[in-house]
Order: structure tokens, then sequence, then C-alpha cells
């Protein structure tokens, strides 16, 4: 979910990458699942975090700010009845502390109610507001969440359930992974280009969706599949089973690439691969592409971990005597350092964070591996770190390309001005981190990695071009944007 859609893509404003999650059970209360689901979804948003369940006759909500441990007590479980729902976790913003914005988001309407629970970012949304609100819909935040909230509402005036979502995925264009809850029906929708994940889990009452399979395996569920591009997926009422309707075809997917990379938790399945499995294959490429003999490679815990095994596997099968070591040790309180307003207080949360290992570190030459670098801060400050607790050599291998473009997907990323290497080249970001050498994974690296050609994976951040018509940015490939009103729902049958 984005606010201030509509606005210039170069606003420096939020941008979110967020969890989803719905639940259809056979008599019991879903709100247990749902915050456990939330729970193992934590790692996607931050902010707030929100259930909304329906028990037949009405919805009950409780959205807070906060973790999801906090903003959830017993009581506030026990009160959320129904054995249908849907929960959010929202991604935090710089600054941003608004309830306005936290999910599900909910609307009542003549004939019923809707939640919606969003990730991914819109690009059309400003259009499709300016139509609503021209129409008389009185908007109440300026996210898209609610834009699609209303699109729908105003088509189950006219339609039944799969039509309305149909119309509506025909006006909407970006990315969104949605859980919906119409009355008591809970509903899965993703974006004909799967942008962002979203799978379906099978408990033995019931159905659950979610962003990542985890939260399935949090539940002792079996994952059954992905949600597939253009698909919707209606949850049975009673948790008997589902049903599919695949609702917009696309030629090419624009899967994120940067969600196997960095968001996603290594123990989720996304697009049948194993999250962990891709990291460790992209430290392998990289020892391929730039491996270089040191005494030591060590991971930036915990975002490089899967890619340093990898890269020390490959390593040693090419004969080399690099030794993996832990070198740096995290302290697990701390927060996300990202997301600080300021860099001086982006800077004193990565020491806060991060601490090395004299024995591991001093006198050694070390080959550091992290997973990308946005800003330069995490790089910068290691480098020096390890070099004042004695290292000789510092090499920074990252297992991504380099990130030269902001995301409008719904991830947030920074700026195209704070982002190092969108007007530096490789040569000028390792003088300005101070490493001895830095190297960067190839984009066909990254698509053999995840088994995807180019074409179906959305690079936008790497590339500059993105799959998605965005103003003021080119696009990779012949985008049909939709044409926002004057459609009838005939036509869609
Ligand atoms: P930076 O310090 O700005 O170069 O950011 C790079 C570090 O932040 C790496 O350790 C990444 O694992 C992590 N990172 C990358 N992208 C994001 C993001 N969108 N949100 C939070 N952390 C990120």
């Amino acid at each position: 979910m984005t606010h201030g859609s509509g606005q210039s893509p170069h606003r420096s404003g939020p941008t979110e990458k967020c969890g989803v999650v719905g639940v259809a059970l056979d008599d019991r209360a879903a709100a247990r699942p749902l915050y456990y689901s939330l729970y193992a979804l934590q790692h996607r948003g931050q902010e707030s975090a929100g259930i909304v369940t329906h028990d037949g006759f009405q919805q009950h909500d409780h959205v807070e700010m906060g973790l999801v441990g906090d903003a959830f007590d017993e009581a506030d479980i026990e009160r959320l009845n129904g054995d249908s729902g849907i929960g959010h976790v929202r991604y935090p913003t710089a600054g941003s502390v608004d309830k306005s914005c936290a999910q599900p988001f909910t609307v009542s309407f003549k004939s019923g109610s809707l939640a919606l629970s969003h990730n991914g970012n819109l690009v059309n949304a400003g259009e499709i507001r300016d139509e609503l609100a021209g129409l008389g819909h009185a908007f109440t935040s300026d996210g898209d969440t609610e834009v699609i909230a209303h699109d729908l509402a105003r088509n189950l005036l006219e339609a039944d359930l799969v039509r309305a979502v149909k119309r509506t995925m025909s006006r909407i264009h970006g990315s969104y992974s949605l859980t919906i809850m119409h009355d008591e029906t809970v509903l899965g929708v993703r974006d004909p280009e799967g942008n962002r994940p979203l799978c379906i889990g099978e408990l033995d009452d019931g159905y659950v969706l979610a962003s990542e399979s985890a939260a399935i395996d949090t539940l002792d569920g079996d994952l059954v599949r992905d949600v597939q591009p253009g698909e919707l997926v209606v949850l049975h009422e009673d948790g008997s089973g589902f049903d599919s309707y695949q609702l917009v075809e696309q030629e090419n997917t624009a899967h994120c690439f940067f969600e196997h990379v960095y968001f996603a938790r290594p123990d989720s399945v996304i697009d049948d691969e194993l999250v962990y499995e891709v990291r460790r294959e992209l430290g392998r490429h990289l020892w391929d592409e730039s491996g270089i003999e040191t005494d030591v490679v060590m991971p930036v815990p915990d975002s490089g971990r899967a890619f340093a095994s990898g890269y020390a596997e490959a390593a040693q099968e090419a004969g080399s005597t690099t030794e993996f070591a832990e070198g740096l040790m995290k302290n697990r309180y701390v927060g996300r350092t990202f997301i600080m307003p300021t860099q001086d207080e982006r800077e004193r949360a990565v020491r806060l964070k991060l601490n090395p290992i004299k024995s591991t570190v001093e006198g050694k030459t070390v080959t550091l591996i992290d997973d990308s670098i946005v800003r330069g801060t995490t790089s910068t400050q290691l480098v020096a770190l390890l070099k004042d607790c004695g290292a000789e050599e510092v090499h920074m291998r990252i297992g991504a390309p380099p990130i030269v473009a902001p995301c409008y997907m719904g991830i947030d990323m920074a700026t195209r001005e704070e982002l190092i290497a969108a007007n530096q080249d490789v040569e000028d970001i390792r003088e300005a981190i101070e490493a001895d050498s830095l190297s960067y994974l190839s984009i066909d690296a990254v698509a053999d990695a995840l088994n995807r050609s180019r074409a179906d994976l959305c690079l936008g951040c790497v590339t500059g071009e993105y799959p998605y018509d965005i103003d003021g940015e080119s696009t990779d490939r012949e985008v049909e944007r939709p044409v926002i009103g004057g459609q009838d729902l005939a036509a869609d049958d």
C-alpha cells in the first residue's frame, strides 16, 4: 500500500512493503491463526498490525500501531469473533506514525462490508481516485488501498463477486497482492505480473492465504501453491476448499527479484523457489564471477548469511583455502537501522547493531558479504569497523547488482539522490566505502539463480527500466495501461 499515489514518482515519500494474510476455517475462530500468521510475517512490516474477522453477521476489527506482539493482547484476540478473517502488517516508513494508514482497510456499502489488506503499490491510483471522487466517493486516507476498496465496492453494486473483482483488476495498474473479505468470504488476488508474493495453504480445518509460506508453516499447514499472477482465489466459507479464477492472462510476469535477495524470509517458498537456496545460489554465482582469495569470508548478519555460505561452499569446491567465519555479531534487540530518518542516526545505529569478533578479524584479509548496498551506510561503517579491529584488507562482495533506481512497486528503498549507485560507478563506490575491492553480482546471475528469464522479473531498481508504465520513468516492455472509466460490465464476462 502506498500513500500519495498519483504524486510525482520522484517524491521522497513513503512506499511500502507489507504482509497480508486471510483465513477461512470450519467452525474455529480465525483470529488466533491470523495472529500467528502475522507474527510469521513480522519482517514484512513493523509499523502497524491489524486483523478483521467476520462472524456471519458483522465485522470485528483490531488495528494498532506497533509490532504484532504489542498490538494485540489476549482480550483483543478473544473479541475478534468469526471463523473467517484477514490480517495485515505494515512496513515502517521514516517519520510516519499515522494510524489512518494502518490496515486492513474496511468499508461498508449498500450491499455489504469489505475489508482489504494490500501489499504493493498501484501506479494509477491517482486517476481512479479522481474519477471516483468525481462520482461522489469520499476518501478518508490518501492510500491506494482505499482506492481499490471503493472501486470494488462500486463494482459490487452492479456485479457478482468474481465479475466485480475482474472489473477492478482491469482498472488498477501496478503491484498488488491482496487479501479481501467480502462479508464473510475471504479471497486472494495477485496482480497480473505477480510482482509481490501470495500463496495458498491448507490446514486441517480450513485454508489460508499468505504473503509467504513461512506463515503457513507456523500454522502447521501445507503449502498448496502460489496464487498465480492474475488469479483470484475464493476460499469456501466452511473451510472445505477454494475456487480459482484466472481473471487476467499476461504474457510475462514481473516477479520482484529483491523479495528473494532481501525481503522474504529464507525459509519461505516463493514462486516455487525456496528463498534460502536462491540466496545460496546467488552466493555461489558471486564466487564464480568475482571470488577473491582471502583468509576468511564472513557475512553481514543476518542478510548476508545464506550468500556467504554459498560463496564459501563454491570457493572450497574450487580449491580455495578461504574459511567461512562469523566475524560480526548482531545485537538482536536493535531494530531496523535502514529507516532511521537522519544519516547520523543511521550510522550510529549500524554501530549499535554490529560488533566485530576480534579473533576472526585481527590480522586477516577479509571478504565481507552482504545482499545489497543501498545508500552505502552499512558497508562504509563495516569496512571501517573491521579495519579498526585489525583487518588487513576488506573486500566487499554484494549478492545483487548495483541499485541504481528507486522502487515504485512497494519496497521502501531510497530516493534516487540517496542511492549510492545511482550516479557513481563501482570504482567510485569502492573508494567511497574505502574497501580494498568491491564487486556486485550480474543481472544474468540473478535470473539464473531464480530460474527465470529477465523478461519475467521486475528489475527496475537495478536497470532503471520498469515493467509498469510509471510517469517519468522508462519501461522494459510493452505495457497496456488500463483506460479508466466508461467500461461496461457486460464486456467482462
Ligand atoms: P545501506 O546501508 O543504505 O547501503 O543499506 C544496505 C543494507 O540495508 C544491507 O545490509 C541490506 O541488507 C539492508 N537493506 C537493503 N534494502 C533494504 C530495505 N529496503 N529496507 C531495509 N533494509 C534494507
